[in-house]
């Protein structure tokens, strides 16, 4: 069963030129080009929805700036840690 994704892409379809640079690049191929054609006579690059990691490479990738907004989602906070009992020596880096 697939975890869940670490990111996901919203593509601008009015500055999307359809280069299909970015469903080259994305690792998973998460990135498809839509069949349907957008005002530009272009077929937009869309997110299929799933596996996005939020690596950012298709926001790299492509030549349009504001076409692509990569999101990521954040980790949960850690538990805290507790302190070793009688070590009052700081770590230095
Ligand atoms: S952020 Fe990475 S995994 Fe997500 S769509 Fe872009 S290239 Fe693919
Ligand atoms: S790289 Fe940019 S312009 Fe090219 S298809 Fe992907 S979103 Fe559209």
């Amino acid at each position: 069963m697939a975890g869940q994704a670490r990111g996901k892409v919203t593509i601008d379809v009015e500055e999307c030129k359809g280069c299909g640079l970015c469903v080259e690049s994305c690792p998973p191929k998460c990135l498809e080009l839509a069949e349907e054609l957008s005002a530009y006579g272009v077929h937009p690059a869309r997110y299929t929805g799933h596996d996005c990691t939020g690596c950012g490479i298709c926001f790299y990738c492509c030549p349009e700036p504001g076409a692509i907004t990569v999101y990521r989602r954040i980790a949960p906070p850690k538990a805290a840690v507790a302190a070793p009992q009688g070590d009052e020596h700081a770590a230095t880096l």
